[in-house]
């Protein structure tokens, strides 16, 4: 299977949101073993979700609190997510993680409620550069998925993020995707062992239709989650052909 997710982080208002899917449906034909996602703002997620779900998309939200409800200004829990019409969350961004504190320890709370109420979490890991740079990135990753013992297997995408790579124009290189995802692929087996779970492992960090081909001919590469090129309808377009 393959997977194509726009995170659209904290951009376009309605009218853009409207404008772009349906630029985006027009280029392209769903097809069975390609999933195709958007992750748009919470404000925007009926619109897109009422537009997309229709034709085969799925529809992500870009965080969601492990409560169901109560006093947490500015949240927004998992049943609110079903109910806006998403049918996964993408968990443990790097950007969430840097400027919004967000632990392991909470993750796996997150990750077990997204499992309650039917959500297939996208879960984030990668390195920072400093991190790279002392040698640590299989460690960091190792650490990042030690989650796993403590939720338990369930239905999961795993995307590998260097954080150097987001948004930076700076893709990671093959060498360093084929070892990372080798990586992740080796621990999700050790976690999941015994169990049906199949789990796709996406790149993300400044993915073009540039970039996206050499990519995808990665092993254990199963797609992308894909920040600023998701912005432009044509590129994403393009991408989620290329992983036909
Ligand atoms: C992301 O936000 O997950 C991401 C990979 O962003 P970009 O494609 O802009 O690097």
């Amino acid at each position: 299977m393959r997977c194509v997710v726009a995170n659209w982080k904290m951009n376009l208002n309605s009218d853009e949101a409207r404008a772009f899917c349906e630029d985006l449906l027009g280029r392209f034909t769903p097809k069975s073993g390609t999933e195709v996602g958007i992750a748009p703002p919470y404000t925007l997620l009926r619109l897109v979700s009422d537009l997309v779900r229709p034709k085969g998309l799925k529809v992500f939200g870009q965080n969601g609190h492990a409560e169901a409800k109560g006093a947490f200004t500015g949240e927004i829990s998992m049943p609110q997510l079903l109910d806006a019409g998403c049918s996964g969350v993408i968990l443990g961004h790097s950007e969430r993680r840097q400027f919004f504190g967000e632990t392991d320890a909470a993750l796996a709370k997150k990750i077990k409620a997204a499992w309650q109420w039917n959500l297939l979490p996208l879960l984030c890991i990668g390195e920072t550069l400093a991190q790279r740079d002392a040698g640590q990135t299989l460690e960091v990753l190792r650490q990042q998925l030690f989650i796993l013992s403590e939720t338990g297997p369930g239905p999961l995408w795993v995307a590998y993020e260097p954080v150097w790579a987001i948004g930076t124009g700076r893709r990671a290189e093959a060498a360093q995707v084929r070892e990372a995802h080798a990586f992740i692929r080796s621990e999700l087996n050790r976690h999941l062992a015994g169990t049906d779970h199949q789990v796709p492992i996406l790149y993300g960090g400044s993915v073009t239709p540039e970039s996206f081909p050499e990519l995808l001919g990665i092993p254990e590469v199963a797609g992308g989650l894909v920040g600023g090129a998701s912005l432009d309808p044509r590129k994403f377009a393009e991408l989620v052909k290329q992983a036909y």
